[in-house]
């Protein structure tokens, strides 16, 4: 008897996004507001009450309501997923058949290509041009001809912080032969008016993805929503493992939505937040050849330098992690102190190192 381990998966290694202690974690665009004592006391109140000997609720029924209160939508449109990683390996598998061809554009977030590696479909990937935007006409003629049947990408976009406006993604949608997911997890950040999740009913070819692992400070939870037309919402409900999301996840995210104001409060914060950080960024950048910052619609800001690598090595021996992406730089916004600490610590490296025109 024997096994070896195939190639598609003979040289993976299990995903690690950062080694390491560090005391400022700005590196996954997770929000760095902890739960309030409020929200902890709503936690511990849930504990209490739980029945950990029952299985989870297979369609997550009071959760999916009040995520679709608190967006305005029905309820029968949302499916949930183990965050949204489970929905894209989830939909990629199961709406594409064997050898089709799906497009992602690029940079964009990792995972969607990632995921086409092991369903063994090909991906192909469409270029954004130098101030990393998308020209709709020309994706829309590259999905056509390249026979493409589902094309995903994240608006406003991780990593570099952009938005497509709402009528372009509309044309987008109407004039592809494809299905299209939005993945919309960075919307809470820009604004609701962009988003498509109230749009879904019109097409027969859109999924909008959200998840509370950003704006709603919840990447523990591990929740992404699906949401799309009940033909869709159907076909994923019964491809989905039925007990894809555990019960105490399931309850924390049903009474979190609830509470608006305060979601919409901390979603203030840090708008509010990213804004100084982006600023700080912008006036460094003035008296360095090669610093470009791109304006934001996102918590995090993306930043193109020659000298990335040796400022992430620099800040990581700070304690301080941002994600590194060879020509690129991508800084989380921290709370008002964190980001104070990390613009001080730029500007020391900047010093020291002798990058400044002078
Ligand atoms: N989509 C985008 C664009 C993301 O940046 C991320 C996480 N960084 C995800 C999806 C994954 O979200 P989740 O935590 O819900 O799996």
């Amino acid at each position: 008897m024997s096994y070896e381990l195939n190639d598609k998966i003979i040289n993976l290694v299990p995903y690690e996004p950062i080694s390491g202690d560090y005391s400022i974690r700005l590196d996954a665009n997770e929000c760095t507001l902890n739960y309030t004592e409020e929200m902890l006391g709503m936690v511990h109140n849930i504990v209490d009450n739980l029945n950990f000997n029952r299985y989870p609720d297979p369609t997550c029924t009071e959760l999916r309501k009040s995520f679709a209160d608190f967006y305005g939508l029905d309820y029968k449109n949302v499916t949930v997923g183990n965050g949204s990683d489970e929905l894209i390996f989830l939909i990629e598998s199961a709406f594409l058949k064997k050898g089709d061809k799906m497009l992602v554009t690029a940079p964009d977030f990792s995972m969607y290509e990632f995921y086409s590696s092991i369903t063994e479909n090909p991906c192909v990937r469409f270029l954004k041009n130098y101030e990393l935007n998308i020209n709709v006409d020309a994706l829309i003629d590259s999905v056509n001809k390249e026979d493409i049947k589902l094309l995903i990408f994240s608006n406003p976009c991780n990593p570099t912080g952009q938005g497509i406006r709402k009528d372009e993604c509309i044309k987008l949608i109407r004039n592809v032969n494809a299905l299209v997911v939005l993945d919309e997890a960075y919307m809470d950040f820009w604004d609701e008016s962009e988003s498509l999740l109230k749009d879904i009913n019109d097409y027969d070819n859109l999924i909008v993805f959200r998840t509370a692992s950003k704006a709603l400070g919840s990447a523990a939870l591990r929740l992404g929503f699906a949401v799309s037309n009940t033909t869709i919402s159907n076909a994923i409900a019964a491809v989905k493992s039925p007990y894809n999301v555990n019960s105490l996840s399931q309850a924390i995210g049903a009474q979190l939505y609830k509470n608006k104001s305060l979601l919409k409060e901390r979603i203030n914060t840090i708008v509010e937040n990213t804004k100084l950080l982006y600023n700080e960024l912008v006036a460094i950048g003035k008296n360095i050849d090669d610093f470009t910052v791109y304006p934001t619609k996102t918590n995090f800001v993306f930043v193109k330098t020659p000298f990335g690598k040796e400022l992430w090595d620099y800040l990581k021996n700070n304690s301080i992690a941002i994600r590194y992406m060879g020509d690129y730089i991508r800084i989380t916004s921290g709370t008002k102190e964190e980001n104070t600490i990390v613009i001080k610590t730029i500007k020391q490296f900047i010093l020291e190192k002798n990058y400044a025109r002078s």
